[in-house]
Order: structure tokens, then sequence, then C-alpha cells
């Protein structure tokens, strides 16, 4: 009888663990299964994208839903897309120092900006022969521009650079000569605030071909041969016709931007600007 009873005292303390683990257990299931459904629901609004877009992210999922209900007409793909570039959100907010800084792949627009003190490595000037005087381009850029000029040349077409790597004072000049000229608004749309310009990168060019002024670009032989042979060199239309939302800016014929021979190659083969490859092959 004693040695029953004893037994009986040391279960006890075991069988109170076991209960509380029980108790705290089935809390923890509840609450995941409740956050498991909260989740499940707002994706099911969204059909699931979560499971055919790679580039998906769980932390913008509130967001996706909103900008889907906004923008009714766009598939869940375009959605996404929207959403990982930023252009749900106004421009010129919730923005953030660019990353990837002095490589080729680097992203500035109305999101991602360049702080005042950047200055991008490895500065060249540009050949007199395909540019005006004192164009500088990052190295590896000026050489591939260089390149692509002369190949042009020898097929009867004048590229010629008439802007390049423009430092941030220049930039701050330059726009508030637009605003005052044009207005906020109007020159939002044309021109970028000092640190959102992509000429600060050093790897942004404008051209014309040296007779018409930049404004008619698109309508010269060269404009047609740049279209065709850029992105052999390494260099993007950079604000194309068909992706002004995407871009944040209207179409500019004359801007090029150089990203380097394999990026250039995929973007002109999938038709993607530069922000689409970045949300698709740099964040993904
Ligand atoms: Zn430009």
């Amino acid at each position: 009888m004693r040695r029953k009873k004893k037994l009986r005292i040391k279960k006890k303390p075991i069988f109170f663990i076991l209960i509380i683990f029980l108790i705290f257990g089935s809390i923890l299931i509840i609450k995941k299964t409740t956050f498991k459904t909260n989740k499940e629901i707002k994706l099911n609004e969204l059909n699931n994208i979560d499971k055919e877009i790679t580039y998906f992210d769980y932390k913008k999922l509130d967001r996706y839903i909103k900008y889907k209900q906004k923008n009714k007409s766009l598939s869940n793909k375009e959605v996404v897309m929207d959403v990982n570039i930023g252009i749900d959100r106004d421009y010129y907010t919730h923005t953030k120092p660019s990353k990837n800084l002095n490589t080729t792949i680097i992203l500035v627009n109305k999101y991602n900006y360049l702080k005042k003190n950047y200055i991008p490595k490895n500065l060249k000037d540009v050949s007199l022969k395909y540019s005006r005087s004192d164009m500088k381009l990052v190295g590896e850029a000026k050489e591939a521009y260089e390149k692509m000029a002369y190949d042009a040349y020898k097929q009867k077409y004048r590229i010629n650079a008439i802007s390049s790597y423009r430092s941030y004072n220049y930039q701050v000049n330059l726009y508030n000569r637009y605003k005052q000229k044009d207005g906020i608004d109007a020159a939002d749309k044309y021109s970028a605030r000092a640190g959102y310009s992509e000429h600060q990168t050093g790897l942004a060019i404008d051209i014309d071909n040296g007779k018409v002024d930049f404004n008619n670009f698109e309508s010269t032989k060269e404009f047609k041969w740049m279209i065709e042979n850029a992105y052999k060199y390494g260099f993007i239309l950079r604000f194309p016709k068909d992706k002004e939302k995407q871009t944040g800016y209207q179409y500019e014929p004359w801007h090029y931007r150089y990203v380097g021979k394999k990026a250039a190659k995929y973007m002109y083969k999938n038709n993607l600007c530069l922000e689409e490859y970045y949300v698709k092959k740099i964040e993904n």
C-alpha cells in the first residue's frame, strides 16, 4: 500500500506539465490556423498568384490586393510587377537609396535615388569624334559607346552624344530651370529631380545625329539603327513608348543607358524595361 501511494505522488507533476503543454500547444495551433486562413482568403482573392509568379512577395500582399481593387483590368502578373516596381505609390514617396552602386545594373528612378555626394568611379572623357565637348561616361560604358558609334559610322550613320554624366548640382540647376519655365507637374514628366536622374550614374547618354534636333531623333535613320543595334553593345532605350507607366517617364527616343551586353540582350529579347528587369532578375 505504501509503495503505491508514493508512485501516485511522483506522477502528479508530470501530469501537470503535460496538461500545460497541451493547453499552450492548442492555443498555438488555433492561432496558426486562423493566420493561415486569413492569408488564404487574401490569396484566394488574387487567385493564388503566389504559385504562378516567382517574384511574388508575401510582404506586399496587402498592397497587391489594394492595387488590384483599383486596377481591375490588370492581370495578376501586372499587379505584382507594378507593386514590386513601386508604382502603386506616388512618385518621390517611399524613396530609398539605390543599391548596386558603381555597377552597370544600378537602378535610379523616381523611387531610387543617388546621394548628393555620389560620383561614379572611373569617369572618362568620350571621344570628340562621337560627342560634344566635355562628355564623360564610366570607362566601360565609354568604350562600348565609342565602339557602337564607330561601327555606326562605318555604315554611314552618325551617332553623337549631347549629354552624358551630370553631377547632382548640375541636375539641381537643370530641374529648377524647367520647374520655373513649365511648372512642377510638367517638369516632373520630362525631367528628373536631383539625385533621381540616371545621368548621375555615368551610364546614361543622350544622342542626336549632329543634324536634327534631339527632340526629333525618332525621325532619323540613326534612331532606327540604334533600335536594331544598341543592345549588341550593351545599351538599352531607357524610356520606351510602351513603358511610360513602368519607368515613370515619357518616351525619350534619344536617351540610352548602358547596362552591359548580357542584360541589354535579355531586356531586348523579352521586351523589358530596366524596372521590370530589376524585379525579375535582380531582386528576385
Ligand atoms: Zn537623358
